[in-house]
């Protein structure tokens, strides 16, 4: 097969579109890819290779799947639109490597799949241009489920990917940041286009890596506890932490207490949320916390 025969090519996609008087849906998030040299470049900075295991989430057509099916052992592609069913039995034809299942990814037990699909000694990881519209459901999912999947490779709106990504003092940065980098390290690849997709997004899509940490980042006592109080530390942006803990704790901690807790976890209150590190997170969580 040549590169001019790739699904991710503008020719094959509109023939096949056309043959299957395809419709997109714009709720589903259904852009689709191409040009093979983008997915090539996804699939790389994912070090993906022939051991490896691969979940997709979102095939569409099939043109990241195709790609896939080359560098990897083995493919497990998850699609939420029925239509595609018999679009990707046809256009992956070729393949014997790829599982299509017809399963809205939000209600899939990733654990169970990778027991069922992937050897026991296998690198499984995700590669996918997700549909939109569900990208943070889809990651923090992924991510509470701490399965053993080590790299998740995606493409999302570009804005989203630098919440993903941010560090301390920078106007992405906030809750999101901190549950992505409490599970993972992560990092923006690179930009693409909107012209490689069609229908053409919005908006300018990025490439995040995740690797997943084989501890979280950070030890907190009780993880509900550590993400509340980070998420009402950033409430008010503009605020001082001690003023959006006194919020917070209204009615249970009172302002002398606060302050005593924001001395002995050495954090100066008068900073901004979006000034601590995930460790002055946790170094406060752990103080009030175990008091
Ligand atoms: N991978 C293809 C490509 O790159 O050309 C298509 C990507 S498109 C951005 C997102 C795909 O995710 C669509 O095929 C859409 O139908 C599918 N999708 C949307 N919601 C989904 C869900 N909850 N579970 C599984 N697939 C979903």
């Amino acid at each position: 097969m040549t590169k001019n025969d790739y699904i991710a090519t503008p020719k094959r996609t509109k023939e096949i579109l056309q043959t299957y008087d395809f419709s997109f849906k714009k709720s589903l998030g259904q852009n689709f890819i191409i040009d093979s040299n983008i997915l090539r470049k996804i699939i790389e900075y994912a070090h993906i290779d022939k051991t490896s295991g691969v979940i997709e989430i979102g095939p569409g057509i099939g043109s990241l799947t195709e790609q896939l099916a080359i560098s990897a052992k083995n493919v497990v592609a998850f699609e939420i639109d029925q239509r595609l069913i018999p679009i990707l039995e046809d256009t992956l034809s070729a393949y014997d490597n790829i599982e299509v299942i017809n399963q809205d990814i939000l209600q899939v037990n990733l654990t169970e799949i990778i027991e069922k699909h992937f050897s026991p000694d296998q690198a499984v990881h995700i590669v996918a241009n997700l549909p939109y519209y569900i990208t943070t459901p889809i990651l923090m999912g992924v991510l509470q489920q701490r399965t053993s999947i080590e790299s998740m490779n995606v493409m999302l709106q570009k804005e989203v990917a630098e919440r993903m990504a941010a560090k301390p003092n920078t106007k992405a940065y906030g809750s999101l940041s901190i549950a992505v980098q409490y599970y993972t390290e992560a990092s923006i690849v690179m930009d693409v286009p909107k012209t490689v997709f069609i229908p053409q997004p919005n908006v300018i899509s990025s490439v995040l890596r995740l690797v997943r940490r084989d501890q979280p980042l950070v030890h907190v006592h009780d993880e509900d506890q550590f993400f509340a109080l980070v998420q009402a530390s950033f409430k008010h942006r503009r605020k001082t932490l001690r003023n959006n803990l006194q919020t917070y704790f209204k009615g249970t901690l009172d302002k002398a207490q606060i302050d005593a807790f924001l001395r002995k976890a050495d954090i100066d209150g008068t900073r901004r949320g979006e000034s601590l590190t995930i460790e002055e997170f946790a170094r406060l969580a752990n103080t009030i916390y175990s008091a």
